[in-house]
């Protein structure tokens, strides 16, 4: 069952011939596939369900030929599956549904084009074929229910799709009330370019649904930056003349940690969805008083782990849940160099929490996505031998332990000459490694010659080499590509989940196990690197 995939809550599906369960309390339906014939009795309850409000979604499930039923509820007719390939799906007529997605997007499936009956649903999306446009996915209105039929999502390729299961996961949801005014976002700390704040300013005014209003900056410096970068934008210079800005809806924490928590605190109990910087705070306990609160007040509460979206962990996390490594047994990160650390805040422990929990927080994070549960104990082994005018230890090593014997480990490091890979991970079918490439950009300047600036090594994207096994063959290796870059994807999810209710792709469950890994290996590193549980 492919479209399984998109069903959450209260839905029942219709499946095979088995009989429909009771159908009390329940808000939507998923027919996927043909339906086998019903008794009457069953069809007209399900009809009713949705007269009296429920959504209804069917794949793959439109007659091919005219039947009583099931046209006059989905109010279409479909043609024959055409062959499995890539075809280009482009949004067409009912825009409720589709609010804010991509107009036209690739799509590999079976195709099904479906012919409407006079009168009685409209297009939703549509397929070129042959120069022409075929509907593929169609909404009918049923008394206080709805019914969208979908001729996409035939072939479980489709599923890989993500404006194809937004918009059938929207489908079976209750009607969000929409808002068509752009939520007011505040920054507070704003940070220059290569810091945070710069950056959240830029996605909210390029993010549709989402604007920069205001700025929280206690430098005069800061808060005259802001006023030149964004026309209109308001900044302030203490904490309560922010909270009492009812034009500010959400407000992005992005300080040095340490400052994280209560930042957050304050601003969810004014009332504002709150989006935290990573780290979003040091402590499990404080990650806890946080979710609690937000849930309390039935406010968002997301963090800015805007690094699931890197094009190369993108195509890592699609070849592993691809099964292109088998079943995963180990999963090996690293960041670092051979130099000063900065001077700033960022390598003072009692400001940045520990070495672990800068790049730490993506790495993590990274490898909890990997895995989807959280190790059972870590143990950190810290050297601090080269750089003693920072508090940061020099490196730090965390292994990580699962109770079926899986593994991880990730090491940052400023007296690492030589570095080993980004990614070094380890399947039953095969292996995979991501290795950091040198990036410097050279060019002749006017006036003064030859210039050379490297990149941060971990700015762009790693080459990832991936290493197959087959039995009686040998090894076959390959390079995977990137997968697109989806620019501001974390900004633009808050603002599909904050108007239209899509699920949020940062949960701050999900961060909160990333917060209790780093806050163990910072007491293991500190503590003569003996093994800590992580609280699950
Ligand atoms: P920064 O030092 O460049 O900027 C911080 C700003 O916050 C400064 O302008 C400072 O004046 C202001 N500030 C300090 N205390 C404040 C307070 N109590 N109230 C309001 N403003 C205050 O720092 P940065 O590099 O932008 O980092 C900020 C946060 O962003 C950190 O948590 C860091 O870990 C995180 N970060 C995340 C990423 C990422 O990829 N997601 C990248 C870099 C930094």
């Amino acid at each position: 069952m492919a479209a399984g995939g998109v069903a959450a809550g209260d839905v029942v599906s219709v499946l095979g011939a088995a009989p429909l369960p009771n159908l009390t309390g329940i808000d939507a339906v998923l027919v996927d596939g043909h339906p086998e014939p019903r008794p009457a009795a069953e069809l007209n309850a399900l009809a009713a369900l949705v007269e009296e409000g429920a959504s209804l979604v069917a794949v793959g499930a439109a007659p091919h030929a005219h039947d009583d039923f099931w046209t006059r509820l989905l109010g279409v007719v479909a043609t024959d599956p055409l062959p499995d390939g890539e075809y280009f799906a482009k949004l067409a007529g009912d825009r409720a549904l589709t609010r804010r997605l991509e107009t036209e997007w690739a799509v590999q499936d079976r195709v099904e084009t479906l012919a409407i009956v006079a009168g009685t649903a409209e297009p939703v999306l549509v397929v070129n074929i042959g120069y022409r446009d075929h509907v593929v996915v169609t909404v009918a209105h049923r008394g206080r229910g709805r019914v969208v039929t979908s001729g996409l999502g035939l072939s479980e390729a489709a599923w890989a799709s993500l404006p194809l299961r937004a918009l059938l996961r929207r489908a079976l949801a209750p009607a969000h009330p929409a808002s068509d005014r752009d939520l007011g976002l505040a920054v507070v700390g704003y940070g220059p370019f290569g810091g945070m704040g710069y950056l959240h300013a830029s996605a909210a005014r390029a993010v549709p649904g989402l604007d920069i209003v205001a700025v929280l900056d206690p430098s005069d410096a800061r808060r005259k930056a802001a006023e030149a970068d964004w026309a209109g934008v308001r900044a302030y210079e203490t904490l309560p003349e922010l909270l009492a800005d009812d034009g500010v809806d959400v407000a992005v924490v992005a300080t040095p940690p340490s400052s994280h928590a209560q930042l957050a605190e304050a601003l969810l109990t004014a009332g504002k969805h709150v989006v935290a910087e990573k780290p979003l705070c040091l402590t499990v306990s404080e990650a806890d008083r946080l979710i609690a609160l937000a849930a309390d007040r039935h406010l968002t509460l997301t963090v800015h782990q805007n690094r699931r979206w890197d094009q190369d962990f993108l195509a890592l996390r699609r070849a592993v849940d691809g099964g292109l490594l088998g079943e995963l047994f180990n999963v090996e990160t690293f960041v670092g160099s051979f130099e000063h650390p900065c001077r700033h805040w960022h390598s003072e422990q009692s400001v940045s929490g520990g070495a672990v929990y800068d790049w730490g927080s993506h790495h993590v994070d990274w490898i909890l996505q990997l895995y989807g549960t959280p190790p059972a104990r870590v143990t950190a082994h810290g050297h601090k031998r080269v750089w003693h005018d920072v508090t940061n230890l020099d490196q730090m090593r965390l292994r990580m332990e699962w109770p079926d014997g899986r593994e991880a480990q990730f090491v940052v490091s400023d007296v690492a000459g030589i570095r080993p890979p980004k990614f070094y991970l380890q399947g039953t079918r095969g292996t995979l490694a991501g290795h950091y490439r040198e990036r410097v950009f050279e060019r002749i300047e006017p006036g003064r010659g030859f210039v050379r600036e490297p990149a941060h090594h971990a700015e762009a994207p790693v080459e990832l080499d991936l290493a197959r096994y087959e039995s009686g063959y040998g090894l076959i290796s390959s390079r995977l590509p990137l997968a697109k870059e989806q620019r501001f994807g974390f900004h633009r999810n808050l603002a599909d989940h904050l108007h239209l209710g899509d699920p949020l792709a940062v949960t701050p469950q999900s961060v909160r196990q990333v917060i209790a890994v780093l806050e163990a290996a910072q007491l293991s590193a500190t503590s003569g690197g003996r093994p800590v549980d992580v609280p699950q």
